[in-house]
């Protein structure tokens, strides 16, 4: 059952990634009911599916077939008998399909319906089922601490913590879920992985468009909320934990909930110190000029919301005390892409430097979006006469997935539901553990009034932010050396 299934996230993703399941012959026995406001007939709705898949994925020969499975009810979210006739809608379907009674509620709507469809779900019955139930959740979980627990309070009412899937779509993206293969099937970065060997880690997160058509929520959120306390926090866990014991979801979900517990809290005056918020100005993106954020639809002419965050995040505990991990993320910045720098300390003594320069550090480089692939910077010799060292780049890149927002991560969370294996989603430990880290950073922020705008629409954000990192001796690798001709 999807709830919202008139909205843009269903139509981008969730009908698309429905599809390829189906033509892999993932999905057997299954049916869709979409539920929302408008009232639409069934034919419509199959319609509107179709049309969602084609302009993702093209014609499809089977596609009359697939939407065959999809159902649609319109529904008031706030009245028991809107529940009432979708439950003895569902257990019909359930009964015409076989189903046997298993269930999986995706809550594709606006946050302030999260809590209550989940509490009407049980006490209007839907939940009765013999066979699974599962709700599957989208961000963002809450507003800061006291909003998620409430949220969570209510969820948790209806349906336990296995049956809860908070979907952070990172964790459905083919790099991220390959950080754990990178670090715990090789013999050569393992042994490496920590503060003997690493100075530092850094991770952006950089997007070229605006705020678009969201400026009524952003302006709520800000990128602290929207991104921080969520993706680029789940990445920080990924890079830092402990090898699990193994990977069912329990073992990997306590190792990163172990990393949130030893992040340094960062709060008061200290704030300034490891953090940088940012908001974009006019500037030029890819030869356009765009307006500053606070020219945009439905933005506070003098609006507090940051559009950029910058930080360095500290985890006290053996393996990374002494470790900044780097993390940046902004909208209207001079590229869009996600990569992770794992920047490697220098070697004890520099035998060449009698060359040009200084020996460049090792750096293994994840390119996460748009381009998928792994890059290993090594020195090695310069062809021909001297032993002068020179950069060299290996590469590995993932063919095929290259588009930025494909459909194949939400495809794989939504497989990993169906299979009931939560690894990839967030437990609420690790939600608790980032607002709290979040809110300290936030409550300073929204006391304070920032200078903004304070970078350029088209940079890399505002010089704090590598002046944040030039107080450590270090600066950001630029995101353009760090391309190789096979990630393009
Ligand atoms: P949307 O506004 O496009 O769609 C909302 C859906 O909810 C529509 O189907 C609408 O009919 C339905 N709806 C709204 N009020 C209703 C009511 N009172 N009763 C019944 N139905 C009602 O929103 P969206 O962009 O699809 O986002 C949905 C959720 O997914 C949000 O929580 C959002 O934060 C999250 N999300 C969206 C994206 C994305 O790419 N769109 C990405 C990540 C997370």
């Amino acid at each position: 059952m999807i709830f919202g299934a008139t909205g843009d996230l269903a139509k981008r993703k969730l009908f698309p990634s429905l599809y390829r399941l189906f033509s892999r012959n993932k999905l057997d026995k299954f049916a869709v009911i979409g539920v929302a406001r408008r009232s639409l007939s069934n034919d419509d709705f199959q319609a509107s599916v179709k049309e969602s898949v084609i302009s993702s994925l093209g014609n499809k020969e089977d596609l009359d077939q697939f939407v065959s499975h999809f159902y649609y009810q319109s529904h008031d979210v706030a009245d028991s008998s809107s529940y009432v006739s979708l439950r003895n809608f569902a257990d019909q379907i359930d009964a015409d399909y076989e189903l046997e009674g298993n269930r999986i509620f995706y809550l594709a709507m606006a946050p302030e319906f999260f809590g209550p469809i989940a509490l009407h779900l049980k006490s209007d019955g839907l939940t009765d089922v013999k066979g699974y139930k599962r709700l599957v959740i989208e961000k963002p979980f809450g507003h800061d601490l006291e909003s998620a627990k409430k949220l969570n309070q209510q969820i948790r009412s209806a349906f336990s913590e296995k049956e809860v899937y908070r979907i952070d779509h990172y964790l459905g993206k083919e790099m991220v879920r390959n950080i754990e293969v990178i670090r715990f099937a090789n013999a050569i970065f393992e042994p490496l992985w920590n503060n003997r060997y690493i100075s530092n880690i850094q991770i952006t997160s950089s997007e070229t468009l605006g705020v678009e058509e969201r400026g009524r929520y952003y302006e709520t959120s800000g990128a602290l909320r929207d991104m921080l306390q969520n993706h680029m926090m789940q990445m920080v866990a990924l890079l830092a934990m402990e090898p699990p014991i193994s990977l069912t979801t329990d073992e990997v979900r306590s190792e990163k909930v172990r990393v949130f517990r030893s992040l340094r809290s960062v709060e008061g005056e200290e704030v300034k110190q490891y953090f940088v918020r940012g908001q974009y100005g006019e500037g030029m993106v890819e030869d356009v000029t765009v307006p500053k954020y606070r020219d945009e639809a439905m933005v506070d002419q003098e609006s507090n919301t940051e559009t950029f965050v910058a930080g360095k995040i500290m985890i006290d505990n053996f393996r990374w005390a002494g470790v900044p991990f780097y993390i940046r993320t902004g909208k209207r910045m001079a590229t869009k892409s996600t990569k992770i720098v794992v920047q490697f300390k220098d070697i004890p003594m520099n035998l060449y430097y009698q060359t040009e320069k200084m020996l460049n550090p090792n750096l293994l480089v994840i390119h996460i979006q748009p381009e998928e692939g792994i890059t290993l910077h090594l020195n090695a010799k310069k062809a021909g006469g001297h032993l002068d060292a020179q950069e060299v780049k290996l590469s590995f890149a993932n063919t095929g997935i290259h588009a930025m927002n494909t459909p194949e991560g939400y495809e794989k969370l939504l497989y990993d539901c169906m299979r009931g294996d939560a690894t990839n989603f967030t437990h609420w430990d690790e939600v608790a553990y980032s607002w709290a880290f979040v809110d300290k950073i936030s409550a300073v922020w929204e006391k304070t009034k920032a200078a903004f705008p304070n970078y350029e629409s088209g940079t890399m954000g505002p010089k704090a932010a590598d002046e944040l990192l030039e107080k450590d001796g270090f600066f950001w690798w630029p995101m353009a050396e760090l391309e190789v001709d096979i990630c393009k």
